[in-house]
């Protein structure tokens, strides 16, 4: 779940080098081997039931980021490596080539996507090709949440996790499958992992606090 702080109504930005995020982490623990910096992008038709990120589904929601300015700042905080998260990250996927690729020429050295589409659906996408020739890991596929997992980064058994260079290993991912809850200094609170229902009210309840 990620609660924008500013959310500014529009169109999907068309340009690639624009993207439209729902919102930006500078260190999580959660999103991928080691500490990590993540952005949320906006937008996602594929309707997931049970999905974690309702907020993030609405084309228009959401700001619009300068894709040059997005990857200094998260080459800037990324101790580990970048993840891109969503909302649907192949329903930009020109936005998302560019990004990738921006980040590798800022020396990012590890860097991966959740994605709902699986791999024969990424075919018929273009620029998903472009986009996935930049990445290490691809966790995808839709969520099921009668397949929900603990304790993976997987967040249902359906979903698959594509090593797409030898950066990674599956041992890597030991031990992933948490939640974490930030504040930012700006106020918004940003909930990532994969949350019960319940905790996503709580939260919830508690960015509407003040
Ligand atoms: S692909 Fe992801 S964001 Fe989209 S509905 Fe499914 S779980 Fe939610």
């Amino acid at each position: 779940m990620v609660t924008p702080s500013s959310p500014q109504a529009g169109p999907p930005p068309e340009a690639s080098t624009l993207i439209r995020i729902a919102g930006r982490l500078a260190d999580s623990g959660v999103n991928g081997p080691g500490r990590r910096a993540v952005v949320h992008v906006q937008g996602c038709t594929l309707g997931c039931g049970g999905c974690f990120n309702p907020e993030t589904h609405d084309a228009g929601g959401g700001t619009v980021a300068d894709i040059d300015e997005l990857a200094d700042w998260l080459a800037e905080h990324a101790k580990d490596g970048v993840t891109v998260s969503g909302g649907e990250p192949f329903q930009q996927a020109p936005a998302l080539a560019a990004l990738a690729a921006a980040l590798r020429q800022r020396g990012v050295a590890s860097l991966m996507v959740f994605t709902g589409y699986d791999l024969a659906e990424l075919a018929a996408i273009p620029s998903a090709a472009e986009a996935m020739a930049h990445l290490d890991v691809l966790v995808a596929g839709r969520f099921e949440a009668t397949q929900r997992t603990e304790g993976s980064i997987a967040a249902s058994a359906n979903q698959r996790l594509h090593f797409l260079t030898d950066r990674h290993a599956p041992e890597d991912f030991d031990g992933q499958g948490g939640v974490e809850i930030s504040i930012l200094p700006d106020g918004q609170v940003v909930l990532t992992g994969f949350p019960s229902p319940a905790l996503r009210r709580g939260v919830r309840a508690l960015g509407q606090l003040g």
